[in-house]
């Protein structure tokens, strides 16, 4: 038995549109069958309204992608944390590889967005992992201690999401044993630094779970659920990996 209560997101990228609904109604529907688990669907940002409404108390939450750090301002093509609040989301994603990558979204830019988060009431989900070449050079640990002391806001009010960089959308995962030894790093660090609370933050694991993966990934020491890229577009798919957990 796990002692916090597992949170299975999904995060849609760029994909989605309005007729993309029905996935999110059969997310919904297969909720019911998962009481016990906490599901997020995190779509782009022009579907958060749209969502929100649909899914309103049926026990799936609607996310985010990505905030600017600030309330509001001269930032043309940016959201805020309380847009999204605004327009219904719960949670969002911070300092996903995608964004560090694409963006140049430093370690200190991820917190001010964390920080961004939890000043509009959203739960933030801040991202880190390896790249490739830093698991080879066997840096896995050092790098994501680094990530993790650069990126975490002062309050422990978040979850963590692991994604090893090279696992992201390549089909390929970690063993479930270098899983547990990262999330083990990541509570120990946690606990040191935010005490008892520090147990309760959520550690996600991420990076190519899919339905035929997930038991074995999920039940490694310390992950608290899981952040899910492409088969988080199916809905079937989805839902069977929430139901590791049943
Ligand atoms: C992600 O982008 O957060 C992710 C985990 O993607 P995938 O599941 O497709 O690897």
């Amino acid at each position: 038995m796990k002692p916090n209560s597992p949170l299975v997101a999904g995060n849609w990228k760029m994909h989605g549109l309005k007729s993309s609904a029905g996935e999110l109604q059969k997310i919904i529907a297969g909720k019911k069958a998962l009481p016990e688990i906490e599901l997020l669907v995190c779509p782009p940002a022009t579907l958060v309204a749209q969502f929100a409404a649909a899914a309103a108390g049926s026990g799936v939450a609607i996310g985010g992608q990505d905030c600017h750090a600030q309330r509001s301002g001269a930032f043309t093509g940016d959201i805020s944390a309380e847009m999204l609040k605004d327009a219904g989301a719960a949670a969002v994603i911070v300092g996903h590889s995608e964004r560090r990558q694409h963006h140049g979204e430093t370690d200190a830019a991820v917190r001010a967005k964390a920080e961004g988060a939890q000043r509009a009431g959203l739960l933030p989900i801040i991202c880190v992992g390896e790249t490739r070449g830093q698991r080879r050079a066997g840096e896995t640990l050092m790098v994501v201690g680094s990530q993790l002391d650069g990126s975490l806001p002062d309050i422990a009010e978040f979850a963590i999401a692991y994604e090893p960089v090279w696992a992201i959308g390549s089909g390929e995962t970690p063993r479930p044993k270098d899983v547990a030894d990262v999330h083990g790093l990541i509570r120990d660090r946690l606990r040191s630094r935010y005490g008892e609370k520090g147990d309760r933050v959520r550690i996600l694991y991420g990076g190519s779970v899919t339905p035929s993966n997930a038991r074995e990934l999920l039940a490694a020491d310390n992950v608290d659920g899981a952040l899910v890229g492409g088969a988080s577009l199916k809905a079937d798919e989805f839902l069977a990996i929430a139901a590791v957990y049943r």
